[in-house]
């Protein structure tokens, strides 16, 4: 622990009961140029066996759309009030709404002299971030934005909740939710249960899989010993993820989240309380087809609040505020925070390594 620290008892986070620590991230939406780095990285790390294929821990989804898998944000799940008393009914998605992982067309490219473009073998109808760059409104008005998505390791899980076997769990030292695989018998509540369908069951083992968020690299299980942040968050080109805990008061993401309120959870109203925390989209102002600026918001407010809730006016006000507080010539520790690279900054996950 550092040594400016403050005991736990001091701080106004909302930590889970029986918790220590609250691991968690925060993702600026700004910077995201959906290049699926981070899905990849995730996919090759931890879901590459039998079972696993379509599944995608970490994917990155265009919004407005239908997202991975098709239709997650009216599946139902979560939470009926703020109470945690009541969970709310959820469905499990048919595995068409995932998509298929289709088989492509490689060794006849590669090794067999065809020069067809290369392409699944079968015909493909829907996959993760199918409806890319398609977004919504009308010429010269159109948007979209780019949406990574993980589970939010949140701090009332409704999956641990469905689980009739406590199989899945939240870690007393910094709340990561994992699936105890030898507990689980696959009966797919918590996929139910997740409003963000972050819970996937792998049909080879019979047992339900989701992100760990790198716990072995954060743990520093490596060759060299060292901790690592998740590896979605280390191999971002842009780096657009801080990485630490939500109740280390002198990190990034206390910063963002309580004190300046500028990252915000995603879909508050399923009452999970996410850990993962998202700087809302900016984008230029509306156009006339000649080409005129005119002050109506690209991307509808209303929009922005159906995804990120009723913080997002302060939260893109506060943004604004301090952007233009820059351009005047003045200082903004929250615009420093939002444009830091330095890594031991983005990544504080030793501050609480106290045994
Ligand atoms: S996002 Fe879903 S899977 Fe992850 S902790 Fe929350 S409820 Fe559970
Ligand atoms: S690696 Fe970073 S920029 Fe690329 S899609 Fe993922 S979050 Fe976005």
């Amino acid at each position: 622990m550092s040594t400016d620290q403050q005991d736990d008892s001091d701080t106004q986070i909302d930590v889970a009961e029986g918790i220590d620590h609250q691991v968690a991230m925060v993702m600026d939406l700004n910077k995201c140029i959906g290049c699926q780095t981070c899905t990849i990285a995730c996919k090759t790390l931890w879901t590459e066996d039998g079972g696993s294929e379509y599944m995608y821990w970490n994917n990155v989804e265009t919004k407005p759309g239908a997202g991975y898998p098709r239709g997650w944000e009216d599946s139902g799940g979560g939470w009926q009030s703020g109470e945690h008393s009541e969970r709310q009914p959820g469905e499990i998605p048919d595995q068409e709404d995932y998509g298929r992982a289709w088989e492509f067309n490689h060794s006849e490219i590669m090794y067999e002299g065809s020069d067809e473009p290369l392409r699944p073998r079968e015909g493909a109808e829907w996959g993760p971030n199918w409806d890319e760059d398609e977004g919504a409104g009308e010429y010269p008005n159109s948007y979209y934005f780019y949406l990574p998505r993980i589970c939010n390791h949140c701090t009332h899980p409704s999956c641990v909740e469905a689980c009739p076997r406590s199989a899945l769990y939240k870690r007393e030292e910094d709340g990561i939710v994992l699936v105890d695989q030898e507990r689980c018998r696959g009966y797919r509540y918590c996929v139910e249960g997740c409003p963000y369908k972050k819970v996937y069951y792998n049909t080879v083992s019979k047992k339900s899989e989701k992100c760990i968020f790198c716990y072995p690299r954060i743990e520093g299980e490596g060759p060299d010993g060292q901790t690592y942040a998740p590896a979605c968050a280390e191999e971002c080109p842009p780096q657009l993820r801080l990485v630490g805990f939500l109740d280390d008061e002198q990190g990034p993401i206390y910063k963002l989240v309580e004190e300046y309120e500028v990252a915000l959870p995603l879909h508050p109203e399923f009452q999970t309380q996410p850990n993962v925390y998202y700087i809302p989209p900016f984008a230029p102002p509306q156009h006339t087809e000649d080409g005129e600026t005119v002050d109506v918001d690209r991307i509808p407010r209303q929009y922005l609040e159906q995804l990120f809730g009723e913080g997002i006016d302060q939260a893109l006000d506060t943004i604004e505020r301090h952007r233009q507080r820059i351009e005047r010539g003045g200082e903004s520790e929250l615009m420093e925070i939002l444009q830091d690279k330095n890594p031991a900054k983005q990544y504080r996950l030793e501050v609480f390594d106290d045994g």
